[in-house]
């Protein structure tokens, strides 16, 4: 084996690559190389390092646990000739790796990475191995789990260890994990179904991709030992189609697997047999409903089934199926490695461990996040988002994607964890924070959202396909200056009408931030409505009243 003296990971995950981060490395190679210091110096690939939603290539150098961000290719030979060959650090590119709470002064510097707020369980290998490297997640303490569960564990420990660590399923729902493993064991076989709902379609969140990028083995692990838990036979990893880095690499995981007896016939040596491969989606965002998803994978049309049944007991080809998120599969090897009960040090009561956020909107660092549940609001946006850009004025939060929640900015001392949140009628849903500032307009923010779901509505039934529909009429007729006083209550009884009597979680939650906005915003949509001024300077409204002027 070589060892190396120094190693240099360039950030690969979608955002870098974009970026130009394959660029970045083809030059870090050839400039260490024209250096003659190829035998000493090591450039391996790795997912995201923090910087890339900036659109800005990272690389990280150990041991000396430096970050230098943004690293364009003229600054490249400068690296190479400063900091490797001389061993001087570039401080105007450096960041520190870890660094304490950030403070005032600290904060004018726009691409600092606070990563002490944050626990990394779950990323805890992204940016730091070769993500397309088994042996390196192995050395990272990979299969672990895996070895552990089949040679000391029954599958009914497997379960009681969930449903000690009182893991929620992290797509949304919440619903108890360990309990969904419960209701799948005794199922009857031959057949059972895991599968990994990976369809992370709604808009801004993009947190899965980070593991999947980053770290795909840990999600695989999680599959297998949930097979083994349930009792699972055949696993499916049903990814959205766009994302071809995350297909790429959990291929190439599964293929390793594979090669290693970690997938296939008697894993590891022992009577316990499991299938997985991948399947992708057309790009609906309702195919993230679990029924609709195994209608999708059915060759059915994408739309959600009655229930009951549920999966556990009649899912996929009408056998027994247990159907869980990227993330939450990828908090299963640290739980059986460690334990639930340390599992449950992590967090606030009722919500243990840790979630995945993807930060963005109008902030001064963007990018995917994790935290311990019980962090407030407030301190993700000022901390480790480094507050509103352009020192503007926060107007809002869209928490848990568009089909979540409206906070102000008096609930940003409300802890992130279902009990405190629910409180305020939000809840981390798709796992998404969207940072408006006070150049946003609400009626155009919900504007949008409302086309959004008009698009994605599946048409199944009445209320979503012409709620959806009529909710964007009424707001396009507010947002162009035609809106009429009676239209606030119109919306508002249609939404209510969506959220009561539509089929799925959709329709029934397609208008949640709307009613929200009608309520917290009210004033914004009557200066529309009475005045014909859009506040914010965005709706077309403002255009119609010049033209009129003129005319
Ligand atoms: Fe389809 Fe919407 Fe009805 Fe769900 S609520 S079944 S998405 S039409």
């Amino acid at each position: 084996m070589k060892f190396y003296r120094t190693h240099v990971l360039v950030a690969q995950d979608t955002k870098s690559i974009l970026a130009g981060s394959k660029r970045i490395e083809e030059t870090l190679i050839e400039e260490i190389k024209l250096a003659g210091l190829e035998n000493e110096i090591r450039v391996i690939p790795t997912g995201s390092l923090g910087y890339s939603e900036n659109n800005q290539v990272a690389i990280a150098i150990y041991p000396d646990n430096i970050i230098y961000a943004p690293v364009l290719t003229s600054s490249v030979k400068e690296i190479v000739e400063e900091h490797f060959l001389k061993g001087r650090i570039i401080k105007a590119l450096a960041h520190p790796m870890k660094h304490k709470e950030i403070s005032m002064e600290e904060r004018t510097s726009e691409n600092q990475l606070n990563i002490d707020v944050q626990k990394r369980i779950i990323l805890k290998n992204v940016g730091q191995i070769n993500p397309e490297s088994i042996h390196e997640y192995i050395a990272a303490d990979g299969y672990m789990a895996l070895e552990k569960a089949l040679s000391e564990m029954t599958p009914e420990s497997v379960i009681e260890e969930m449903k000690t660590s009182e893991l929620r399923g992290r797509g949304g729902a919440g619903f108890p994990t360990g309990l969904k493993w419960q209701f799948t064991r005794p199922n009857p076989g031959p057949t059972k179904y895991v599968i990994c709902n990976a369809d992370e379609g709604e808009p801004g969140t993009f947190k899965d991709r980070e593991i999947m990028e980053g770290d795909p083995h840990k999600m695989v692990e999680g599959m297998i030992l949930a097979a083994y838990a349930v009792g699972g036979t055949d696993g499916y990893i049903y990814i959205r189609g766009e994302y071809n880095l995350s297909i790429n690499r959990l291929q190439k995981a599964i293929d390793a697997c594979y090669e290693y007896g970690l997938l296939g016939k008697n894993i590891l040596g022992t009577d316990f047999s499991f299938d997985l491969c991948i399947h992708t989606g057309a790009g609906a965002y309702i195919c993230g409903e679990e029924t609709a998803l195994i209608n999708s994978i059915e060759g059915k049309r994408g739309e959600p089934r009655k229930k009951p049944p549920y999966p556990p007991s009649q899912g996929l080809w009408q056998k027994p199926t247990l159907v869980n998120n990227v993330e939450t599969f990828a908090n299963v090897p640290a739980i059986i490695n460690h334990g639930g009960e340390w599992y449950k040090t992590l967090g606030v009561e009722g919500s243990y461990g840790t979630k995945l956020f993807s930060l963005m909107g109008d902030l001064n660092w963007k990018g995917t996040i994790e935290i311990p549940f019980g962090t407030t609001i407030g301190k993700i946006v000022d901390t480790i988002g480094h507050g509103v850009r352009y020192d503007r004025v926060l107007k809002g939060i869209i928490l848990g994607g568009s089909s979540g929640s409206l906070i102000v900015p008096g609930e940003l001392n409300t802890p992130i964890d279902f009990q405190s949140l629910s409180r305020i009628e939000a809840g981390p849903g798709s796992g998404s924070i969207l940072v408006m500032d006070e150049t946003r307009c609400i009626v155009d923010i919900c504007l949008n959202i409302a086309e959004f779901f008009r698009h994605e509505s599946c048409g199944k039934c009445t209320p979503c396909r012409e709620g959806n529909a009529q909710i964007c009429h009424l707001l396009e007729m507010i947002s162009y200056g035609y809106g009429l006083p009676e239209d606030l209550e119109k919306l508002e009884r249609i939404a209510n009408t969506m959220m009561e009597t539509s089929f799925c979680p959709l329709g029934q939650t397609a208008p949640s931030v709307l009613l929200q906005a009608l309520k917290k915003f009210r004033g914004e949509f009557l200066a529309h409505i009475d005045e014909n001024i859009c506040p914010a300077g965005v709706c077309e409204i403002n255009f119609v009243e010049e033209e009129c002027s003129c005319g």
